[in-house]
């Protein structure tokens, strides 16, 4: 028979973090930018405190072990003392995107059943169009006090900070089950219904102190970080969990996060790191270069959510900032993978280390993977074969919220992912499946073709899509969006490609646009370039 251990089943709870950050780094600051324009300043013991309180609160109206409640909001103080008072409590802490369309939310809140919405002001207008098509939803509450409140709104409103102002604070966080589910996050689905991934107060400590490793995001106490990535964004690749757990100093970028606000801040607040995806990172490069400005706080981000092109990692390496690439996904909490280089590269010359760097990583402990065929056989880690990218671990969905079929395969989570992985582990996505272009029976690399493009001085962002061939099925198109007031031709475009990727990848043909639209999460929507350019012909058909 197996002989037992014999410590403490103490269990990994959310709660804990909090309690964690107010009981040892009680003083150290959570600086928020405010939908009411002003810079609000605290610290964990406070956040703890007022986080206990809204818990007292929503047990006051009602809210059940169990029921989600939603929130609509930017990154900021009040956001986050939901984030612990509702997981807190053994409620689920439900996010929502709010960059969706009205319907795609109405659904969500739906479907989850969310008895209370917590949003920001900015939101209001949103609430008002969605309030009628969300029957269940027992009361909507705005994040501010009595003096903002609006005057005239279409739906009753309770306010926030009255609902804290009329509890004491005398309540203990529940031992509850580390198995207890505590916050929810819907993919932005750009095909049929968003589908949520239900998180757990273990999932979520184990993947905080996994992700806070100095080969994983690297926080610790000494830092000052600054998440862009929303929090309705899988809970801001966990930031909100594990910087409170390293006693990190915290900055909101509340609603402004366009270049120039966010360089004040960072300045302003001595930011050293943050994390975002990369259409966050071209707005401030812009209007650092524009500038001529400096970092003078600012060494590491973590870039993720769609791949980092090299030429923005360079040009961030150029002022002082290291760029640590990750892979993640809603599905997987959400890291799987960072980049970070072994002892052995150390002597490597620069640009071999760049080569390595650019991939999406290692996997972080926790999380293992593998790549597969067609027939799901286990491909070679040799970095040229490339298949269906498959995970799990123990901060991985194993279904989805409220559906009864697992997506799983033989206990692996398919990811829609194509990559390679090479024979020392590091993992490149050469495409999400649907994005792949296949050109006479072959396999082209969008991402490979836009990262080329991105690194030409005229191209703002650019677009890698499949368009119909008669001889070749599919080839690629190059959807350009160029730099303001700076002109390049088809053919200079194209020229660059020479010598860079083999000659049958080079683009047929580019489309310039004064627009590339983003999803909900930042990342370019191929889906609708692709039904846009649907009937494209391409000067080689
Ligand atoms: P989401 O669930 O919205 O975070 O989207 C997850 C998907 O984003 C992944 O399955 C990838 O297709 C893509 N993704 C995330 N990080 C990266 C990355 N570093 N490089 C390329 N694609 C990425």
């Amino acid at each position: 028979m197996a002989l037992m251990g014999q410590m403490m089943g103490v269990p990994l709870l959310i709660s804990s973090i909090i309690r964690h950050a107010a009981r040892y780094y009680g003083d150290t600051e959570i600086v928020s930018r405010r939908t009411e324009g002003d810079l609000h300043r605290y610290n964990y013991r406070e956040c703890e405190l007022r986080a206990r309180k809204l818990a007292q609160a929503l047990g006051a109206l009602g809210v059940q072990p169990g029921e989600r409640v939603g929130t609509l909001a930017w990154n900021g103080y009040r956001h986050l003392e939901i984030y612990y008072g509702v997981s807190g409590m053994g409620s689920v802490c439900h996010t929502i995107n709010p960059r969706l369309f009205p319907e795609q939310i109405a659904y969500i809140v739906n479907h989850a059943e969310d008895g209370y919405i917590f949003f920001d002001l900015t939101f209001l207008p949103l609430v008002e169009g969605i309030a009628q098509h969300c029957p269940k939803v027992r009361g909507w509450v705005a994040m501010t006090d009595r003096a903002h409140m609006p005057e005239q709104a279409k739906v009753p409103l309770l306010c926030y900070e009255e609902l804290i102002e009329a509890q004491d604070g005398n309540y203990a966080w529940p031992e509850l089950d580390e198995n207890t589910a505590s916050s929810l996050c819907y993919t932005s689905g750009t095909t049929g219904n968003p589908k949520g991934a239900l998180y757990s107060h273990r999932s979520t400590v184990l993947h905080s102190y996994a992700s806070a490793l100095p080969d994983a995001l690297g926080c610790s106490a000494k830092d000052v970080i600054l998440p862009v990535v929303p929090m309705f964004h899988v809970n801001a690749w966990g930031l909100p969990y594990s910087v409170p757990l390293v006693g990190a100093k915290l900055v909101f970028p509340g609603a402004k996060l366009d270049g120039a606000s966010l360089y004040e801040l960072f300045e302003q607040e001595g930011v050293t790191f943050s994390a975002g995806v990369p259409t966050v990172w071209l707005g401030l490069l812009q209007h650092v270069q524009a500038n001529e400005l400096r970092f003078s706080s600012f060494r590491r981000t973590v870039i993720g959510g769609s791949a980092v092109p090299p030429a923005m990692m360079t040009a961030l390496r150029a002022l002082g900032v290291e760029v640590i690439h990750a892979w993640g996904m809603t599905e997987m909490s959400p890291l799987g993978t960072s980049c970070k280089l072994l002892a052995r590269h150390q002597d490597l010359p620069e640009e071999e280390q760049q080569k390595i760097l650019e991939k999406q990583g290692r996997v972080i402990y926790g999380v293992d993977m593998k790549i597969v065929d067609g027939e799901g056989k286990e491909l070679p880690w040799d970095g040229k074969a490339f298949g269906d990218l498959l995970v799990r671990g123990p901060w991985i969905i194993d279904r989805y919220f409220r559906s009864d079929q697992s997506p799983l395969v033989d206990g692996w989570f398919p990811t829609g992912d194509v990559a390679t992985i090479d024979a020392e582990g590091y993992m490149q996505i050469t495409d999400r499946s649907k994005d792949v272009i296949k050109s006479g029976g072959e396999w082209i690399s969008s991402i490979d073709i836009e990262n080329v493009a991105a690194a030409h001085p005229a191209v703002h962002m650019a677009a890698c899509i499949s368009v119909q061939h008669p001889k070749w099925d599919e080839r690629p198109l190059l959807v350009v969006m160029k730099k303001p007031g700076v002109e390049v031709s088809r053919e200079d475009l194209l020229a660059f490609f020479e010598g860079k990727v083999a000659k049958w990848w080079i683009p047929d043909d580019v489309a310039f646009v004064t627009d590339i639209p983003l999803t909900a999460t930042g990342k370019m929507q191929k889906l609708k370039l692709r039904e846009q350019f649907k009937d494209y012909r391409l000067p080689s058909a």
